[in-house]
């Protein structure tokens, strides 16, 4: 038997239509993306001049595997005093290259083979390969447009099995930009205390929230940091994709398990990084706080537009993406997202980058510039503006 054939299928048809897309973006000259979730947004200055400093002073030794002890304290008082989880010091975080490395490290940590992890579904598909290299079995738990793409502990209850292992949870979401309400959060944290479950709970979004949305870590409630894995990183707050950090934080035993795993994958996270990281966190966050003002800006045009044409989404209540009902186009989202792309020159993700049944919903991300948003508006508006009056002369769908 060949050795292809034994191994987990690792494919991941919701990163391969996304790549696609970019591709075929980069070959049109003025096409806007609003494709990947990076934000277009500026390191903060003071977080830059930390990284120099480190680089005068010299980064050529490497860290502990788990990160250098101070970030990782800071990272701890972060977790305490901002989310109220308790974390046994440097000892609860592993720091890792991206919040990424830590979710594929974190399944292999935590799923034996043939083991259940619940998702909810739309989802960022990495965690379908993450789940899936550990030789785990992803299991969706739906999740719906009406109410926010919020997740309800009835459907987490009924799909646990002998063999579910841990519940996965992102709040704010991504695609759908959804936040998971405090009670609910309650709810599936009774669930998991029930069936003795592990959750892995991906907070990388947090501080993005709209209209009053409540940010609650549920590794802060009653019995459930022994329990809880939180993931977060500095991409997303800080705008430093390229910096490549981000951390999880839990349990001394699983924390040492994971620490043993990144030493194997990688010996560390980059060191310049992790003091970049740390003068983030330590840090003035006037910038963080500005970041949401232009994201909210942002996502209050992007919304008004897509009301004016007609579409609908799911409440969008945190981070920066609206994941949009385009079934009034009566085209599925690959075929539209190809439309735009090649006739309107505007690169938007098909809902199936997200689970291959979300036909009818595509993601818009607000990581451009206001004026570089409006004009994607606009031309996505008049592209479809043939289809949409068809579509008002049919009574809509
Ligand atoms: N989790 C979610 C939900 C994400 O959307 C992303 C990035 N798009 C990550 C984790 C990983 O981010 P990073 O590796 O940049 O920290």
């Amino acid at each position: 038997m060949s050795e292809t054939s034994t191994a987990p299928r690792v494919s991941d048809e919701g990163t391969r239509q996304r790549y696609s897309l970019m591709e075929l973006a980069r070959r049109i000259p003025n096409a806007i993306e609003l494709g990947r979730g990076d934000p277009d947004l500026a390191t903060p200055a003071h977080i830059v001049e930390a990284a120099k400093a480190a680089i005068d002073r010299g980064v050529e030794e490497i860290s502990d595997p788990a990160g250098l002890p101070a970030l990782r304290l800071a990272i701890a008082e972060k977790l305490r005093h901002e989310n109220g989880v308790p974390v046994d010091g440097a000892a609860g975080v592993v720091v890792t290259t991206g919040g990424q490395e830590a979710l594929f490290l974190l399944m292999q940590t935590v799923l034996r083979p043939g083991d259940e992890i619940l998702v909810p579904d739309p989802r960022y598909t990495s965690y379908d390969v993450a789940i899936k290299m550990a030789g785990g079995v992803l299991v969706t738990v739906p999740t719906q447009e009406y109410d926010g793409f919020d997740v309800h502990a009835e459907e987490v209850a009924c799909r646990i099995t002998s063999r579910t292992r841990a519940i996965l949870l992102v709040t704010p979401g991504n695609p759908t930009a959804g936040t998971i309400s405090p009670d609910n959060i309650r709810a599936i944290a009774t669930v998991a205390r029930q069936h003795d479950l592990l959750v892995i709970s991906d907070e990388i979004y947090e501080k993005f929230l709209y209209d009053g949305a409540e940010h609650l870590s549920i590794g802060s409630l009653p019995e459930m940091a022994g329990r809880t894995i939180t993931l977060n990183g500095f991409s997303k707050t800080y705008a430093m994709t390229g910096w490549r950090v981000g951390y999880a934080a839990g349990p001394r035993r699983l924390m040492s398990a994971l620490r043993r795993r990144k030493a194997l994958c990688s010996i560390c996270a980059p060191v310049v990084s992790q003091w970049a990281a740390l003068a983030a966190l330590q840090g003035p966050q006037d910038a963080v706080a500005e970041f949401h003002r232009i994201y909210a800006r942002r996502r209050a045009l992007v919304l008004e537009r897509l009301d004016r044409m007609g579409f609908s989404y799911g409440a969008p209540r945190g981070a920066f993406y609206i994941f949009t009902n385009t079934s009034s186009t009566g085209m599925n989202s690959i075929d539209l997202s190809l439309k735009l792309l090649e006739e309107a020159h505007v690169l938007i993700f098909p809902g199936t980058g997200f689970g291959e049944q979300w036909v009818d919903y595509v993601r818009i991300t607000l990581l451009q510039p206001d004026q570089v948003l409006a004009e994607a508006m606009t031309r996505i508006e008049q592209c479809l503006q043939g289809t949409l009056q068809f579509d008002q002369a049919e009574g809509g769908r």
